[in-house]
């Protein structure tokens, strides 16, 4: 597999405010990312960091296996903002425009627009597109170089359901198409309808990284601890019960289970092989239950 991109301990502060902590994950060529959090859970500062928009205190990515990030940025299609082109321009000279400053041809503004159901709308000014329409113009935009990776922060955000319903749709199509996609979301359906795997954030911590449909699962999770972490990690990873591990801010870990099984036996498998716990909960709810608790919370 191909890494698109890779970020180890990032960490991001605003003054006593660390927006960010200690984030890190993989970019696989591809599938479909999302990052998934709650209002103020730091999605947009990671997005911003790794387009150099913003600047981390601490960590480090690195982009396509190590060229300069001036350089990577131009395989990256990135809208992290309202989408803004010239009103009084139509959609075909706003896009023209675009075509001149990244130097593509404007042959491919053709098959962007198709891509995005606006061909028919194309010499219609910018000014009179619906805001999903504008979405979308911004989309096909960020296509017309054939990027590597796009990247979208809350792509639906105050759309009406049937613009979020295209938006989505537009996402899957393009995945389909081989191109790797990053969004960040707070819409916990958004994530599970449009992405394979989700980095989920809470107060810029790291809760769950790994493929949506084990997220869902519905075996539940342990939260446990022991004196020695790094043996009880390798022991975890050894036993087919046990999925994705993260760390929580109290420093126990959450353990995804992908089959049933209960907190004697983990107990007693650990225990024959070295380990002794000091701290093992078995939580019923799959961490979608947990992550929709999080966010009710907050609201
Ligand atoms: P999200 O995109 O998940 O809603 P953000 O990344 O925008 O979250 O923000 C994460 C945290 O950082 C929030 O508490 C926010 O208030 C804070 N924050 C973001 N940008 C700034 C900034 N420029 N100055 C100070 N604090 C900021
Ligand atoms: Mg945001």
């Amino acid at each position: 597999m191909k890494t698109i991109l890779t970020i180890n301990n990032l960490t991001k502060k605003y003054g006593k405010l660390t927006a960010v902590s200690d984030l890190s994950f993989t970019i696989e060529k591809g599938n479909v990312y999302g990052i998934l959090g709650p209002n103020g859970s730091g999605k947009s500062t990671t997005l911003g960091i790794i387009l150099n928009v913003v600047n981390k205190t601490s960590g480090d990515f690195q982009w396509f296996n190590g060229t300069t990030t001036h350089q990577a940025l131009k395989k990256v299609g990135a809208i992290i903002e309202r989408p803004n082109f010239y009103p009084y321009m139509t959609a075909q000279e706003n896009l023209k425009l675009v075509c001149k400053i990244k130097e593509v041809p404007e042959s491919k503004i053709e098959e962007k627009l198709k891509l995005v159901g606006l061909w028919e709308r194309k010499n219609d000014k910018f000014k009179t597109f619906s805001l999903g329409m504008k979405q979308r113009l911004a989309i096909s935009s960020a296509l017309l170089n054939d990027p590597e990776i796009l990247i979208l922060d809350e792509p639906t955000n105050g759309l009406d359901p049937q613009g979020i319903h295209q938006i989505r749709e537009i996402i899957i199509q393009i995945a389909e198409t081989g191109t790797t996609i990053l969004l960040a979301s707070h819409l916990l359906d958004e994530v599970e309808k449009v992405c394979t795997h989700v980095v989920v954030l809470q107060k810029g911590i790291r809760l769950y990284s790994g493929r949506v449909d084990q997220m869902v699962a519905s075996y539940g999770y342990f939260e446990i601890n022991a004196e020695d972490q790094s043996k009880l990690t390798s022991l975890l990873n050894n036993h087919e019960a046990f999925g994705n591990i993260s760390h929580t801010k109290s420093g126990v870990l959450n353990v995804i289970l992908t089959q049933d099984i209960n907190a004697e036996d983990v107990n007693k498998y650990l225990f024959e092989n070295g380990v002794i716990v000091n701290h093992l909960v078995k939580k019923k709810e799959s961490l979608e239950e947990k992550f929709l608790q999080l966010t009710s919370q907050q609201s």
